[in-house]
């Protein structure tokens, strides 16, 4: 699933001072779309998201991150920007992806697609089948056939050898 390409997306955003940053409060409810994984019908998903995130000052011993070089202890960690600004969209990402299904169903019991016509099984009648040869006795079934014609074959020249 993912958000429809240019979809806006209305934000509310508080900031709060707070010790070396800010405190970026986000809230915004963004509409997901996909295919159901079974029978490919659209699904749609509306989700709340609401995120807290600190950013802090890059003069902040925090933003230096520590002497470790190994630690990933800066991985997360966002800065306030130039000229005092905070880039959302980091932040707005972050908190979609965990929101978004990667196998979406149209409903819990949806029951797919009928694999021989492609139609879809929730909209056919419950005794709905085909007539389909396994495919590992179709050569039988070819086998039999060609039996037919060489029977029948041998029936004209029967028939023929009494004609003589
Ligand atoms: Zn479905
Ligand atoms: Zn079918």
């Amino acid at each position: 699933m993912a958000l429809e390409a240019g979809a806006a997306i209305p934000l509310s955003i508080d900031l709060t001072s707070v010790d070396d940053g800010v405190l970026v409060s986000l809230d915004t409810a963004v509409d997901l779309v996909g295919e159901c994984v079974r029978c490919l019908d659209l699904v749609r998903a509306h989700r709340e998201v609401h995120t807290t995130d600190v950013f802090v000052e890059p003069s902040s011993p925090l933003a230096r991150g520590p002497e470790d070089e190994d630690s990933d202890a800066l991985d997360g960690l966002r800065i306030i920007g130039l000229h005092d600004t905070v880039d959302v969209e980091p932040v707005l990402r972050d908190a979609i992806i965990p929101l978004v299904d990667d196998r979406p169903l149209c409903r819990p019991t949806c029951a797919g697609l009928c694999a021989v016509c492609g139609e879809k099984l929730d909209d056919l009648p419950p005794d709905h089948h085909h007539d389909v040869i396994d495919p590992r006795l179709a050569g039988l079934a070819a086998l039999l056939e060609s039996d037919d014609v060489e029977e029948d074959l041998s029936n004209d020249d029967a028939q023929e050898a009494e004609h003589q």
